[in-house]
């Protein structure tokens, strides 16, 4: 199982803030301890010079022991009492031989070797650290005193490190007991601040888990105090919308396909009940069967719309757009038209407002299919008597068809809708007319598939007027419907 991002966040902290620490520790340590070293060399060098200042250790040396005694030894001591802080001192002659040892230094000898003895021919000062049994840990200094280019002789002090070593000790203790509360004080801190942090993102997950396809109309709450997680609420929120959009348009899909295709079904199995234990003759079966069939039909071509519908939206009709003549299909419509209207006695006329022949790309089949649809919309929604008038222009680049008709209208509030699934304005009118509202949906998807543009123009009790444009040629552009 993945780990807690909290627990993740503190981890890496624990561990950045374990390395800083401890190279920061091991840093301090270190330079502290080079600076007192440091101090230590600067004590003891100044003490040497002030050794070799005196007048009697400048004095050529015999070399002759022993040597704790005599003026120049008695120098050296009274100097250690007065400005030492504890060093221990030899005085060697050029040779190496020991001409004074300070009284604190006892039976003890300070080292001395040939190295030492080479450095301070070159005028060179050697520091060392030594243990000695009586005295514990000492640093060494190892200083040569030249005079007209000659080395006179040479001046050993050495430091006590006890003191040292026990301040480096206390460092290093405090270090190692300190640093490991601190970083444990700091890692609860850590995943403290990690806990607020991420606190907004439980919440959201908490609220999230409570939806689902019952309640898609909550939002999660856009908290301001973090922009991150406000951008993550509104983008959640946003997806949520258009869920809730497209569930609620599924939901009113499936019940109006429903509702359609019960209608007919109701029927047909009213009527065939009715002649099963009514009819007697062949003539009122054949009547019941006729009218059956018109049902049958009409399921039919809602079932077929449906499906078209549902495949354009799948993208699966190709749409084979060829080089075809306008002008040739809107006069093939005309009759079509002609057709239609003739049990309703509708004057139906044909316009061409060019000279010539208007020569488009597109689906011919499709085409029909949209141009057919408005038409019998127009012959369905105006009264006997009515006129329908088909014409077909030009706009600029744009080859422009119109159905235009002196029916009942459709009122303002409704023309937004007309082009969404089964949606009717006069569901009573309508049903008798034989529209299950899908005809204006094929006509959107078909105008769509070929770039064009429909224009709705329409006054109540006095007719509408659809105008389809599609580009002659040229660059694609999106549809767009315009309702005036
Ligand atoms: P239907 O199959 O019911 O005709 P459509 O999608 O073709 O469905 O049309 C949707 C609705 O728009 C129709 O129910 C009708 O009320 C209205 N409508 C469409 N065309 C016209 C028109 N030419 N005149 C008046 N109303 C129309």
């Amino acid at each position: 199982m993945p780990l807690l991002l909290r627990t993740r966040l503190t981890i890496w902290y624990a561990l950045t803030l374990a390395v800083i620490l401890t190279a920061s520790g091991v840093f301090w340590y270190w330079l502290l301890n080079r600076n007192l070293n440091q101090h230590i060399d600067d004590h003891m060098v100044q003490f040497a010079e002030g050794i070799l200042a005196l007048e009697q250790v400048r004095q050529p040396s015999p070399p002759y022991l022993p040597v704790v005694s005599g003026e120049r030894c008695r120098q050296v001591n009274l100097y250690l009492q007065q400005a030492g802080q504890g060093e221990y001192i030899t005085l060697l002659n050029p040779n190496g031989e020991t001409i004074c040892r300070s009284t604190n230094l006892g039976d003890n000898q300070l080292p001395f070797n040939p190295e030492i003895h080479l450095a301070a021919y070159r005028g060179e000062k050697v520091v060392s650290d030594i243990e000695v049994d009586t005295l514990g840990h000492l640093r060494v200094l190892n200083f040569p005193l030249h005079l007209d280019r000659n080395l006179i002789g040479i001046v050993q002090v050495a430091a006590d490190l006890k003191g040292l070593a026990d301040t480096m000790q206390h460092l290093a203790w405090i270090l190692l007991t300190f640093s490991p509360l601190a970083l444990l004080a700091i890692t609860f801190g850590g995943w403290m601040l990690a806990g607020r942090a991420l606190a907004p993102v439980d919440r959201l997950t908490r609220t999230m888990r409570k939806i689902n396809a019952g309640n898609l109309d909550q939002r999660l709450p856009v908290e301001a105090e973090s922009e991150e997680i406000a951008r993550l609420a509104s983008t959640f929120n946003d997806m949520l919308s258009r869920l809730n959009n497209s569930f609620a348009r599924v939901k009113q899909f499936s019940g109006d396909a429903s509702h359609e295709l019960r209608t007919p079904l109701t029927i047909l199995k009213g009527e065939t009940e009715v002649a099963l234990r009514w009819a007697k003759t062949t003539e009122e079966y054949q009547n019941a069967l006729v009218s059956n069939m018109d049902e049958i039909r009409r399921m039919e071509r809602i079932i077929e719309d449906l499906l078209m519908l549902a495949k354009s939206d799948a993208g699966e009709i190709p749409v084979e757009k060829k080089e075809l003549s306008l002008s040739d299909l809107v006069q093939e419509l005309y009759l079509q038209g002609r057709a239609l209207s003739e049990s309703k006695q509708l004057d139906i006329n044909l316009q061409l407002e060019v000279d010539h022949e208007i020569m488009i790309k597109g689906d011919e089949l499709r085409l029909r299919q949209m141009f057919l649809n408005l038409i019998s919309n127009a012959v369905k929604y105006t009264p006997e008597g009515g006129r329908v008038d088909i014409l077909l222009g030009l706009d600029g680049d744009r080859a422009v068809v119109t159905v235009r008709d002196t029916g009942f209208g459709i009122p303002k509030e409704h023309l937004p809708h007309i082009f969404d699934r089964f949606y009717r304005i006069d569901e009573a009118r309508n049903r008798s007319a034989g529209g299950a509202g899908l005809g204006l949906a094929i006509v959107k998807w078909i105008v769509d598939a070929h770039d064009g543009e429909i224009n709705i123009t329409s006054t109540v009790g006095a007719g509408s007027s659809f105008a389809v444009s599609i580009p002659l040629e040229g660059p694609e552009k999106p549809s767009r419907i315009t309702i005036r």
